[in-house]
């Protein structure tokens, strides 16, 4: 077994959709980013990544390759699935916490937890917490998520 970490944080920016744990939420504003902005997948994909011992999605996903552009977060987990399996690995289970005042992930948990497992094939926890008001996600300037994932070997 082999566990994994990873974390992500970007900006907000208004007027972007704002996608979060792979659902498109209805809010005023989104975080910003080369791809669709999906810090709590972003986080997720990286510990994956981490777990595996594949590197990070800077390397996978680097902005120097244009063919990621504007990549969605669904998308990023379903080639990250696909870097696991041809390296021998079988996903456990994997968690995301997203830090922020907003989207509110409680009320859509369980359509995240469906969409991101579905995506992995293997169980995915999402949760969510905020600063109290400190640091730039109390604020409101940006989104963070941390996640954890752990690997089998085939
Ligand atoms: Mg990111």
């Amino acid at each position: 077994m082999r566990v994994g970490i990873g974390t992500d944080v970007h900006p907000i920016e208004p007027g972007r959709p704002c996608w979060m744990v792979g659902l498109l939420f209805d809010e005023a504003d989104g975080a910003s980013g080369h791809s669709d902005g999906d810090v709590g997948i972003h986080a997720l994909c990286d510990a994956l990544l981490s777990a595996a011992g594949l590197g990070d999605l800077g390397e996978v996903f680097s902005v120097g390759r244009p063919e990621w552009a504007g990549v969605t977060g669904a998308a990023m987990l379903a080639h990250v699935a696909g870097l696991l399996a041809e390296n021998g690995y079988v996903p456990v289970n994997a968690a995301v916490q997203v830090i922020g005042n907003r989207p509110k992930i409680g009320p859509r948990r369980a359509e995240a937890q469906r969409v991101l497992s579905e995506l992995l094939g293997a169980p995915v926890s999402v949760s969510a917490t905020t600063t109290d008001g400190l640091g730039l996600t109390g604020r409101g300037e940006g989104l963070a998520a941390v996640a954890t994932a752990l690997l089998d070997l085939k």
